[in-house]
This record gives C-alpha cells, structure tokens and sequence, in this order.
C-alpha cells in the first residue's frame, strides 16, 4: 500500500520553524517509503484565514523543497462533502444543538490533565420544547455524541496514548453556531476522501487523535498512522507563533540567506541530523528513521527553538 502524508497548513500566518519542522518530517516520513504527500490548505476558518498567506504557502513549500503529490485541495472549496457527512451523522440521531455561551462551557467543564475541556454534556438531553426555545433567541452550535469507549493509538512517536471518551473528551463540536464546519469534521472527511494513511504533525493535536479515530469508525473509514512531533517552543515554554519574528521563514532567510540552510537549521537543532549543514530534504531522506526519531525524542513534547545565527 503506498503511503500517503500530507500537509495540512491553516493559511493564519507565515510559515515558521514549527510549521516547517511539521512538513519536513511528515514529507520524510511518506517520502522515505516511496509515498506521496497531499497539499490542503485548511482554510475553513474564513475570518482567520488569509488571501495572502493562501497564496504564498504552496510557494513556501516549493521553495524549501517540499514537493507535494496532489493538490492543494482548499477545505474552503468542501463544504458540500462535509455537509454530505454531517447529515449522516444527523440522520442517525448522533447530533444535537449546543447553546451553552463560551462562560457557560468554562463553568461547567473540568480541563483534563491540562489539556483540553471536556464538555458536561447539559444541551445533550434537552426535550424539543427547550431546544425550540432556546434557538429562538440563539443559533446552537452542533455537537456530536461520543460512545462509551475508550479510544487508544500507538502513537509512533509519543507512544501509547488513549481517552475514554465520556470522561477525557466529551461530546465535541463538529459545526460552529456561524454554520462553518469544525476542524475534527473536516480533517476526518478529507483525510479519508484524499487517501491520507500517515498522519504527522504536531504533539498539540495528539489530545484530538481519539475523537477523529471515533468519526472515522461512526463513517467507516479506516485509521491512519499518527505521528505527533515534539512542539518547537520559545522563551518560557510557549509554542511558537507569529510573534517569533526569528523562527519566521523571511527572518530565517534574511539570516541564513538559502532554503538549504534553513532546513539544515531546523533538521539540525531538532536532532534530525547530528551536524549542522545545508541541505535539501531530499538529503535527509537516506538517513531518515522514524524509530532513531523516536528514540531521540522519546517523551518529549517540546524542543527549545534556538535562532539562528549569521
Ligand atoms: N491545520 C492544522 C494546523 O495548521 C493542522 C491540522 C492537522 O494536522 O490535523 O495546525
């Protein structure tokens, strides 16, 4: 079976290390098998996503060597498939409207282990008089039933990890009150519809890995692999974000002045290779092992982000 990776950018911003770092393992993971990688933009958060980084990730990615098989696919461009998959899930009765306001929900969840809020399940068995009511004065948001099961992976870098569903995740959204159809809904449908089998990014999204498992078994499609690499963090711990100027594709190049050192930077200072040197990811493909990774990696879920320097 030929392995299928992909890129799956929200066009939010620039690139950045912790982005490119994503995409070079996930290219190495799919490439080093002789696979093939998909290109989505997942734009489907339409005020946040932008015109401008829309267009400039594919030539991002064209310029650090990162060749894509298929796409880009837009999610934006989806919304009837998604709509096709969310009636099902309706039409079996698995979906019910959500009024709680964003107090509400902080009031009546407990965080688990930090990590994300689990809902308490108060709009699930609302009779239709109250729900009737209630959506007169505001639109639900839609959330789908979890089972009664616990969801576990072996992750092939963080390891085994696992939720019981009622307890760690909760009944979760997978429309917005606006209409738009969530992030879990989306990524299952698309994955699944484009052939994705090998899912790497990073570990921030492994706490979302049990619910996406669960819609793939309620629509019946298969479970990819899953590969969480740790998060590249600045100064007091936090991930990197836009506001890294330094871990910024433009500010790297400013410094390092190719995509060649750029990678050599990033696959450097996360031990992908022991010397620092430029390189295309093609270079990095004879070398690669996703279990040296793991070694060296093994419990870890951040890497110091270290700038470079000219
Ligand atoms: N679009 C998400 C992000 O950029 C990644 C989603 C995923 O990999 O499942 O953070």
């Amino acid at each position: 079976m030929t392995v299928v990776g992909r890129f799956a950018p929200s066009p939010t911003g620039r690139m950045h290390a912790g982005n490119i770092f994503a995409s070079l393992v996930a290219w190495l993971t799919a490439k080093s098998r002789g696979g093939e990688v998909v290109l989505r933009i997942e734009d489907l958060d339409r005020d946040r996503s932008k015109p401008e980084f829309i267009d400039r990730i594919p030539r991002d990615y064209e310029l650090l060597g990162l060749a894509w098989d298929r796409g880009p696919y837009y999610q934006s461009d989806r919304d009837e498939v998604y709509a096709e998959y969310y009636r099902e899930l309706k039409k079996r009765d698995l979906i019910y409207p959500c009024f709680c306001s964003r107090a509400d929900l902080l009031s009546a969840s407990a965080p688990h282990r930090g990590e994300k809020t689990v809902y308490s399940g108060r709009c699930r068995d609302l009779d239709e008089t109250t729900r009737q009511k209630l959506s007169e004065s505001r639109r639900g948001a839609m959330r789908v039933r979890v089972s009664s099961d616990t969801y576990e992976l072996n992750d092939l870098i963080q390891g085994p990890y696992r939720q019981y569903l009622p307890e760690e995740c909760g009944d979760f959204i997978i429309r917005r009150s606006d209409g738009a159809f969530a992030y879990q809904l989306a990524v299952v449908v698309d994955d699944a519809l484009q052939g994705v089998n090998s899912v790497v990014r990073g570990v921030d999204l492994l706490c979302s890995t049990p619910q996406q498992l669960y819609l793939q078994d309620l629509w019946g499609f298969s479970h990819p692999e899953y590969a969480h690499v740790p998060l590249l963090t600045g100064s007091a711990g936090v991930r990197l974000s836009k506001r890294n100027r330094d871990a910024s594709l433009d500010d790297m190049l400013a410094v390092l002045k190719t995509p060649e050192a750029v990678i050599g930077h990033i696959a450097h200072i996360t031990g992908i290779i022991d010397e620092y040197a430029p390189v295309r990811p093609e270079d990095l493909l004879g070398d690669f092992s996703m279990e040296r990774l793991r070694d060296r990696w093994r419990g870890r879920i951040e890497i110091p982000w270290i700038a470079p320097e000219n």
